[in-house]
C-alpha cells in the first residue's frame, strides 16, 4: 500500500530513477502516483490519478533535477484524483510532500489553515503537513519540518523537498516505514527495500520519531527535538533475483506454483527428526520459559487472521494449550487484558501491517510477550516483537496471499510441535508430525498439479452471484480463507459458514442459484458434514466438495475434488490449494486482474 522514494545525487537526473523505484512498488497496490523534483528554477511537481505509466506519459519532456521525490498513494482522506495526489505543495510552490499514513487530527489543522487564509488545492489529510512547513519560521528545513511535526496526530512516513533548500532531502517516520539506501555520491529513499537494492544494499532503516537529512554526500538522523540520534547504515544480503519477479504469467499464478519450494523453505533446518519435534531458533525462549505458556493469542488480518485460526487449532491439539486468534484490527482497540503467562503471536505477510504493529505495540506497552510469524525480514514487526519465526516464502507480490499463507500454516505447525514436545506430546507423536511435514511438499505439488482440471468447475462458480464456502472445525478456518480469495479476487458475493450453522440460519439462502463450496476431510466429523451435503442438495443447492479419496460422499450430486491425506491436523493446508485454484481460475475467466483486485493493497499499512 502506498509508497515513497527519493533520490539526491550529483551525476544522474531524479525523476527516471524516481519512475522506475514506483514501478518497483507498483505491487504493493495504488491510485494515483506522482513525483516532485528540485529543478533550477524550483520545486516542480507531476501527479496524476492512475498507473505510474500514465504518469510517466504525462511528464513534462523537460523535468530535470537531481533531487527529488516520488509517491504512490492508496487513498485514505478524498478520492483518487489528479489534485488529490501526492506530492502535495505549500501556497508558494516552494514545498513538496509525500506521505504515507493518516493524520488523525487533519481536521482542525485544515481549518486552522483555511482561517489563517490558506486556499487548500485538495482534501487530503497530507496536504497540511506541506503549508505547516511553508508557513513555519524555523531557519533550517529540519526546523520547518520538526516544527510541522509536532503539530501532527497519526502516522507517517514521508519526505520533504524545499526550494530554499535544493542540496537536501528530508524525511521522517512515525508508523510508516523509511529506509535511506547509501550510494556514491548519492543517497536513495523508499518505504520498501524492492524500491533500492537495485540500486544499493547499504542501508539504514529510521526508527519511529526519527528525523533524517539527505544530502548527495551522506545521511544525519534526529530525534524530534533535532537532537542527533547518530544512525549508521550497515549492509544487507539480499538475494537480488528474488526482487526481479517474473510477471509474465501473472504473481498470483506464479507463486502459487513457488508453494511446494516455499514450504521447503521454511520446515530447512527445523525438523528434528531424532526427537520428534521442531527448533525454532528464532524464539528467544528457554524450556521453562516455553513450558510456563497457559494461553496462546495469535492476531492478523485477513488471511493472515484465517491462517491463524488453523494455527490455534494446530495449537490446541499438539500442544493441548487453549489458543485463539482474533483479527488484529479489532483486538487493540478492545482494552485487551493482556496476560504476563500468554504467548501472542503475531501474524502477517510483510511485517507492516499497520493493525497487527499496533497491536503488536500494545501489549508491549502492557508486559506481554509477542513472537512474530513474518515474512519480510528487517520489517517492522519483526523488529518489535520478542522473537520470531522467519517465513522465508520469498517476495510476495500479489495482493490475494498463497505462497506466504502456505508458510504461515507451517510455521504455525513447527510453533506448535515445538510448544507439545515440552507438554504432552509423545515422541512417537512427533515423529508423525515431523514425517507429515516432511511430506507436505511433495503433496502440495499433487494438489497444484489438479489446477486444469479445476478450470471448468471454477468457471461454473463464476457465474454465481453468491456462494457459501463451508466447513467445521479444522475445515471451517478453511472455508473462511477460500471465501475471502474468492471475493478478493472475482468480486462475487462469498460467504463462508460453519457447515452445523447452515441449518440455523443460512440454508434460507440455499437454492440452484447459489453454490457451496464444502470442505470435507475424512476426519471425525466426516459423517455429520456428509449429512449437511445432503440437506444443501435437497434444496437444489449445486456443490463443490474439496475432500479425500477416502470419504464416501454417497449419491450427493456434486463435483467433488479430492486432495491427498496428511496427518489430520495437517489436513487444513492442502483443502486450502484447491480453493486458491478455484478463485484463480474463476477470476480469470471473469477477465479480471488477479494480482491487483480493486480497492486493495498488498501491505496494509494504514488503519
Ligand atoms: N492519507 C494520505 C492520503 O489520503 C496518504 C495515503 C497513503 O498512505 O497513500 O492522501
Amino acid at each position: 500500500m502506498c509508497g515513497i522514494v527519493g533520490y539526491i545525487g550529483t551525476r544522474q537526473e531524479a525523476a527516471p530513477l524516481l519512475l522506475e523505484g514506483l514501478t518497483r512498488l507498483e505491487h504493493r497496490g495504488y491510485d494515483s502516483a506522482g513525483v516532485a523534483v528540485m529543478s533550477a528554477r524550483g520545486v516542480r511537481v507531476a501527479k496524476r490519478a492512475g498507473r505510474v505509466r500514465d504518469l510517466q506519459d504525462a511528464l513534462p519532456k523537460r523535468f530535470a533535477g537531481k533531487a527529488g521525490i516520488g509517491h504512490t498513494r492508496w487513498a485514505t482522506h478524498g478520492p483518487a484524483t489528479d489534485a488529490n495526489a501526492h506530492p502535495h505543495a505549500d501556497t508558494k510552490g516552494d514545498v513538496a510532500v509525500v506521505h504515507n499514513g493518516i493524520i488523525d487530527n487533519a481536521a482542525a489543522l485544515r481549518a486552522e489553515l483555511v482561517d489563517a487564509g490558506v486556499t487548500l488545492a485538495s482534501d487530503t489529510d497530507t496536504e497540511v503537513i506541506a503549508h505547516l512547513v511553508g508557513r513555519s519560521e524555523a531557519d533550517t528545513l529540519e526546523g520547518k519540518v520538526a516544527e510541522a511535526l509536532a503539530r501532527l496526530d497519526g502516522t507517517y512516513g514521508l519526505a520533504v523537498l524545499h526550494a530554499d533548500f535544493p542540496d537536501r532531502l528530508v524525511v521522517a517516520r512515525n508508523g510508516s516505514p523509511l529506509i535511506v539506501g547509501v550510494g556514491d555520491k548519492e543517497m536513495h529513499v523508499a518505504s520498501d527495500l524492492a524500491a533500492l537494492v537495485r540500486y544499493t544494499t547499504t542501508v539504514a532503516h529510521l526508527e519511529d520519531g526519527e528525523i533524517a537529512t539527505i544530502t548527495a554526500a551522506g545521511f544525519t538522523t534526529y530525534r524530534a527535538d533535532l537532537t542527533h540520534t547518530s544512525r549508521t547504515a550497515a549492509h544487507i544480503d539480499v538475494d537480488l533475483a528474488a526482487y526481479d519477479v517474473d510477471s509474465r504469467d501473472g504473481h498470483m499464478l506464479r507463486e502459487m506454483h513457488e508453494q511446494p519450494a516455499a514450504a521447503e523453505r521454511v520446515l530447512r533446518g527445523r525438523l528434528v527428526e531424532r526427537f520428534g519435534t521442531a527448533h525454532l531458533g528464532g524464539l528467544n525462549m528457554d524450556v521453562r520459559e516455553t513450558r510456563a505458556i497457559q494461553r496462546v493469542k495469535i492476531l492478523g488480518c485477513g488471511s493472515a487472521y484465517y491462517v491463524g485460526q488453523m494455527g490455534a487449532s494446530l495449537i490446541e491439539e499438539l500442544a493441548r494449550i487453549p489458543a485463539d486468534a482474533e483479527a488484529a484490527s479489532e483486538f487493540r482497540y478492545r482494552d485487551p487484558v493482556i496476560e504476563p503467562d500468554t504467548l501472542y503471536v503475531a501474524v502477517s505477510q510483510s511485517g507492516e501491517t499497520i493493525d497487527t504493529l499496533l497491536a503488536v505495540q500494545e501489549i508491549r506497552r502492557k508486559g506481554g510477550r509477542v513472537i512474530g510469524l513474518v515474512n519480510v525480514v528487517g520489517s517492522a514487526i519483526a523488529r518489535e516483537v520478542d522473537g520470531g519465526v522467519y517465513l522465508h516464502a520469498g517476495p510476495e507480490v500479489a495482493v490475494a496471499s498463497t505462497k506466504a499463507l502456505t508458510t504461515m500454516f507451517l510455521g504455525f505447525s513447527l510453533l506448535a510441535l515445538q510448544l507439545g514436545r515440552v507438554r504432552y506430546l509423545s515422541v512417537a507423536d512427533g515423529k508423525r508430525m515431523v514425517a507429515g511435514l516432511q511430506a507436505l511438499p511433495e503433496q502440495i505439488e499433487q494438489v497444484l498439479a489438479l489446477s486444469d482440471e479445476l478450470v471448468e468447475v471454477a468457471e461454473q462458480l463464476a457465474a454465481a452471484q453468491s456462494l457459501f464456502f463451508v466447513g467445521r472445525v479444522r475445515g471451517f478456518p478453511v472455508a473462511r480463507e477460500g471465501a475471502q480469495k474468492f471475493k478478493e479476487i472475482t468480486y462475487r458475493h462469498a460467504e463462508a459458514y460453519q457447515t452445523s450453522e447452515l441449518k440455523h440460519g443460512p440454508l434460507a439462502l440455499i437454492s440452484p442459484a447459489v453454490p457451496t463450496v464444502a470442505v470435507v476431510p475424512h476426519d471425525e466429523l466426516t459423517d455429520r458434514n456428509v449429512g449437511a451435503l445432503h440437506e444443501i442438495a435437497a434444496r437444489g443447492g449445486p456443490l463443490v466438495v474439496v475432500t479425500h479419496a477416502e470419504v464416501d460422499l454417497g449419491d450427493v450430486p456434486c463435483r467433488r475434488i479430492d486432495v491427498p491425506r496428511s496427518e489430520r491436523e495437517l489436513d487444513p493446508i492442502l483443502l486450502t490449494l484447491p480453493l486458491q485454484l478455484l478463485a484463480f481460475h474463476a477470476a480469470t475467466h471473469l477477465g479480471l486482474d488477479v494480482d491487483k483486485p480493486r480497492n486493495l493493497a498488498k501491505s496494509v499499512t494504514v488503519e
